[in-house]
């Protein structure tokens, strides 16, 4: 890197990166955002960009929150706690959502950590998080992840027991419930799984609606997605 350089401009940037220059990869980011989400007649400040982090460095992370992003993603505990508490005193406004799945054994170091927790995807993890409510005071604004396409490999609530599933953590969490996260099904087409969520995030009245990937975040906003999850697009590939 170059010290004399600020992080944005252009040829500051290490030999081999994959987005050698990460703000004017975030700024094509945002102009697509905004696109899609004019074709769909939608206020692009409605969608909320979270930055997918997971497997990249703390440096690539520090790169975007120097061209002000500050929205981020990562599905473990642990790799999130090493690159974000050195982060966190620095970057106040900095906003970090756990994506992956939560054992209830990493809930309480989750819940010091995450903003929100965006894969609330069974009863057990409820349960926990209401008794880690209880006995500290602190609850995280949550997501409901839904097993939109109902296959067994995946986390989240099928969608038969979504239904009654939202009603509960409604009356448990209040407005600290959200809104629904989903992953479609890979290899096909995500439109009516998008469409599935979003309708059923309208049917509860929750306001946030995350779904969206490098591959397929413009059909998620033509959809309704008011929060998008990019990773690779914006860090390059992960290993
Ligand atoms: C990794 C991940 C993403 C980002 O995926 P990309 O294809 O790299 O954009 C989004 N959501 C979840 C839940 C993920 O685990």
């Amino acid at each position: 890197m170059n010290d004399n350089l600020p992080p944005h401009a252009p040829g500051n940037h290490a030999p081999g990166n994959i987005a050698p220059d990460p703000c004017a990869g975030l700024a094509a980011i945002h102009a697509q955002i905004a696109s899609a989400a004019l074709d769909a007649g939608r206020d692009p400040a409605e969608i909320t960009l979270i930055a997918v982090s997971k497997t990249h460095p703390a440096a690539a992370v520090q790169r975007l929150l120097h061209c002000g992003q500050q929205t981020f993603g990562e599905n473990r505990v642990q790799e999130a706690a090493q690159k974000f508490h050195p982060l966190q005193p620095a970057w106040p406004d900095l906003r970090l959502h756990l994506i992956g799945p939560l054992q209830t054994n990493k809930l309480r170091e989750a819940v010091a950590l995450f903003h929100r927790i965006d894969s609330l995807d069974r009863p057990r993890l409820a349960d926990a998080l209401e008794q880690a409510a209880q006995s500290t005071g602190k609850l995280p604004r949550l997501l409901i992840q839904v097993n939109i396409g109902n296959e067994p490999q995946k986390s989240g609530v099928t969608r038969a027991e979504a239904d009654l599933f939202i009603r509960q953590c409604r009356q448990r969490f209040g407005a600290n419930l959200a809104g629904l996260m989903c992953i479609p099904p890979q290899g096909q087409d995500p439109t009516p799984y998008f469409r599935d969520l979003a309708a059923m995030a309208h049917h509860h009245g929750l306001a946030t609606i995350s779904m969206g990937m490098s591959s397929d975040f413009i059909s998620a906003i033509k959809m309704g997605a008011t929060e998008i999850r990019v990773g690779s697009a914006l860090f390059g590939h992960r290993n």
